[in-house]
């Protein structure tokens, strides 16, 4: 089933999972995917890590995994700097053959070896991706994305992105809702009427979140630092904290009508179940 069909009809709930990098197996990491569907997510989206440990061919298998259950949706990540159209039409066949209908269309962070080959912005894979007949997904950011020159100019070639035809789109995560409201309107201004699905992630540790705000640029505010102090130097008590600051922002979002609650849940079940559970216990979600 596409994604854009889904949120026609509801607010739906996903997770967003990484295929095997280190140590971990295809099997561990379906493993994962498996327990996160005990909870009914509308869709499971997969990373894709462009000459990483991870390969292209680990996202497939594990989305292929998903979308065979029968239980929910596969959503397939694709970077495209450093992909030519020939690498691009190998992973939409693969991704095919495995019954997925949904990818998420990227341009991917520069880095050495990654050169703009045939696309250049994640627009272009967009567009291409559409004509080979997916439902196409796109990154947004409630707070400009790192190379922006102006919140202006963002909004701009977001509104490019989906008139190339992004049929959805998913924000960087976010750890101020007033951020993400904000954004909101600009883009209904802009008159970018597609659904935004709203990425939160629940920090887990001092050193995450600081990792987080420099590779993707979220700003930290006050409220977190406040309860990360107050976790003292626990782990668990950190993890902890992490998790009750995303369930009150999750439940707070889905009280505002947001069209879609997406966790980046970092492999882990635990905080996945935490999010489900609250908004199910908010009546968000089903059972
Ligand atoms: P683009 O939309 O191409 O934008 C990148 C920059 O270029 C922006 O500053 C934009 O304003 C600018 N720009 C766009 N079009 C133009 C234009 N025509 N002219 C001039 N400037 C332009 N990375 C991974 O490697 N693997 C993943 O699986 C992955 N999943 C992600 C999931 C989500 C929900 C998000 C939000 C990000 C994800 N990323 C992932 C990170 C993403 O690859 C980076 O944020 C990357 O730097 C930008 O990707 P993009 O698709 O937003 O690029």
């Amino acid at each position: 089933m596409r994604i854009a069909d889904i949120l026609k009809s509801k607010q739906t709930f996903s997770y967003e999972i990484f295929p095997p990098k280190g140590d971990m197996s295809v099997v561990q990491a379906t493993d994962v995917a498996e327990r996160l569907m005990q909870n009914s997510p509308d869709w499971i989206s997969v990373t894709f890590s462009a000459g990483g440990s991870g390969n292209s061919q680990n996202t497939v298998s594990v989305a292929k995994a998903i979308q065979a259950s029968g239980k929910t949706q596969a959503l397939a990540h694709l970077t495209c700097l450093g992909s030519s159209r020939a690498d691009v039409d190998a992973y939409v066949e693969k991704i095919k053959a495995a019954g997925v209908q949904n990818v998420l269309a990227l341009r991917g962070d520069r880095a050495p070896g990654r050169d703009v080959i045939d696309f250049e912005h994640a627009s272009d894979l967009v567009a291409y991706l559409k004509q080979a007949g997916l439902c196409v997904g796109a990154a947004c950011y409630p707070e400009g994305h790192l190379e922006s020159s102006s919140p202006e100019a963002d909004i701009e070639h977001l509104k490019a992105k989906v008139d190339a035809g992004a049929d959805f789109l998913v924000t960087q995560l976010f750890f101020d809702n007033e951020d993400f409201y904000r954004f909101r309107d600009r883009c209904s201004r802009a008159h970018i009427k597609v659904p935004i699905v709203c990425g939160i992630m629940p920090f887990t540790s001092v050193q995450q979140i600081q990792r987080m705000a420099f590779t993707c640029g979220a700003s930290i505010p006050a409220a977190v630092i406040k309860r990360l102090v107050a976790a003292g130097d626990s782990k668990q008590a950190q993890q902890d904290a992490g998790v009750a600051y995303a369930c009150e922002q999750l439940v707070d979002l889905a009280r505002n009508g947001v069209d879609g609650l997406h966790v980046y849940t970092m492999n882990r079940p635990s905080v996945a179940n935490a999010t489900h559970d609250r908004l199910l216990q908010a009546g968000y979600v089903e059972a």
